[in-house]
This record gives C-alpha cells, sequence and structure tokens, in this order.
C-alpha cells in the first residue's frame, strides 16, 4: 500500500512511521508512506503556504497553487481516493477504514490555520473526512488517526496471531475486560473463570461480559449487533440458551 500525506509538518509523522506496529509496518515494506513538504512547491521567496480570507474573518487560509503542485507531483493521483482532513468531513468510521484498507494507495491532504482554499477540493474531487467533534490545530494528527486504523487490516501488520475482526467495535460488540499477571496484586484478583483454564467457560464469560459492557456504554452497538443475528454456532445448546437469555434482558434494559 502506498500513501502520500501532503503537510507542512513533515516530521510529526515519525509517530507514525518510526514506532510501535505503524512503525514496523514501514520498515518491513508493507507500506510506502510519501511525506510530501507543500512548502517545497511554493513560488514566492517567503515560502508561504496561506495567506488572507475572501470576504475577512480571522485567520489564514491555505492556498491553491502549492498544494495544486504538490498533488500534480504525485503520478496518477486522481485514480486513487483523496482525503482532506477537515471537521467539516463525514465522520471516519469502520466503513471508510476498510474500504481504504483494500486500496492499493490512497492521499491525504492536511489543513493549518483555517483550512484550505475550496478550489482544492472541488478540482481534484477531494472527500473531507473528520475525525470527530471538536477542533484540532491542523490535521496532522487526525491523517496519523486515520493511517493508524487503515493500517491495521492491511494483511501482515499486525502478525499472525492478532485479529482486527476480534476487537471492540469490528467484533460488533466491545471487548470483554482483560487482565494479565499477576492473579492477585494488593488484594485485587482476576476473574476466577479466566484463570481456571477451562476454555469453554471462559469462551461464554468474554462473550456475555462483551454483551453487558455493550448493553451498558454503547446501547446502540448492541442493538446493532442484536439485529445483525449474531453468530453462536459454536456454543452448545445450553450455552446459547444462556447467551439468549442474558441478551433478551439487557434487551429489555435499552
Ligand atoms: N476553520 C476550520 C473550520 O472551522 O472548519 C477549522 C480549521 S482547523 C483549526 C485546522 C485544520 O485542522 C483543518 O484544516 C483540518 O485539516 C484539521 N482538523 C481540525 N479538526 C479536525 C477534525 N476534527 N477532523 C479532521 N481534521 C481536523
Amino acid at each position: 500500500m502506498k500513501i502520500n500525506v501532503l503537510t507542512t509538518f513533515t516530521d510529526m509523522f515519525k509517530a507514525i512511521t518510526g514506532n510501535s506496529v505503524t512503525g514496523r509496518a514501514v520498515a518491513g515494506g508493507l507500506v510506502d508512506i510519501d511525506l510530501l513538504d507543500i512548502r517545497d512547491f511554493t513560488k514566492d521567496k517567503h515560502n508561504s503556504t496561506d495567506d488572507m480570507p475572501f470576504g475577512g474573518g480571522c485567520g489564514m487560509v491555505m492556498t491553491t497553487q502549492p498544494v495544486f503542485d504538490c498533488l500534480r507531483s504525485i503520478e496518477g493521483v486522481r485514480e486513487h481516493p483523496i482525503i482532506y482532513m477537515s471537521p467539516r468531513g463525514k465522520i471516519m468510521d469502520e466503513e471508510l477504514i476498510r474500504s481504504l484498507a483494500v486500496s492499493e494507495e490512497f492521499t491525504v491532504l492536511c489543513g493549518h490555520y483555517e483550512g484550505v482554499d475550496q478550489r482544492i477540493l472541488d478540482y481534484w474531487n477531494i472527500r473531507e473526512v473528520s475525525i470527530g467533534d471538536y477542533i484540532l490545530t491542523g490535521g496532522e494528527l487526525p491523517a496519523m488517526v486515520l493511517m493508524d486504523s487503515v493500517l491495521r487490516f492491511v494483511p501482515g501488520v499486525l502478525g499472525n496471531e492478532c485479529s482486527v475482526e476480534d476487537e471492540s467495535i469490528y467484533s460488533g460488540l466491545l471487548e470483554a475486560d482483560q487482565y494479565t499477571r499477576p492473579r492477585i496484586y494488593e488484594g485485587l484478583e482476576v476473574p476466577e473463570v479466566l484463570a481456571s483454564g477451562d476454555h469453554r467457560k471462559i469462551r461464554i464469560w468474554k462473550l456475555m461480559q462483551s454483551m453487558e459492557l455493550t448493553a451498558e456504554r454503547r446501547p446502540d452497538l448492541f442493538r446493532k449487533w442484536m439485529e445483525g443475528d449474531p453468530d453462536l454456532s459454536g456454543f452448545t445448546k445450553k450455552e446459547r440458551k444462556e447467551i439468549l437469555a442474558l441478551a433478551q434482558k439487557l434487551i429489555n434494559t435499552l
């Protein structure tokens, strides 16, 4: 996968290119992140990337020419999605992440100041994507949120032992509480069942705990999970009865 990033703060991306899971994906050649400094494409002597807004208003607006030239420098840029991180956009969700994860290339534009000249978005047919209902100083952190979440879906990035599909949200539920050693820490104990070694019991405990947690914290998600007719074929008849009884109880509390 190739990700082109247009930014005026290339250094910020070391957080993603040089660390942890995403850093290993870059080092291992699973993803090629091309950081393009918009300032390198400026033509005036001050290397300005912004100017005053037409019609007045506070702050500055990112100007057309450097961004146009930067986009033009990417071969075949129009053949792949181009995204502008923006609080005006549709809020990023699983559907968008999964669709980007299967594209071989995409481009992300990071705004700054008060945003970018609208002609950039119109001419290049750019989709605006928000990471939530709040305002950040620049598009770099939102771009890294997008890139990190997309990369987790790229085969090989997480290694074989982990599956994104088992995670909160993607599994349809929130993940059950997790614990590690020691079994007792300052008198605080790990739930007995998790240390029992009984894998059937552990599995059903985790599912039921996930259901309770989801119904409490994310009733919207729990309703969706129930409507999706969850696959319980791996459980015995008795276990299924127990799970469905809990589901019914939880649905009645929503
Ligand atoms: N004046 C803009 C507005 O009211 O819509 C906000 C500009 S913001 C200070 C600067 C840049 O940060 C934006 O151009 C965008 O790239 C990025 N940004 C800020 N909040 C964001 C969010 N919630 N999601 C995605 N990008 C965001």
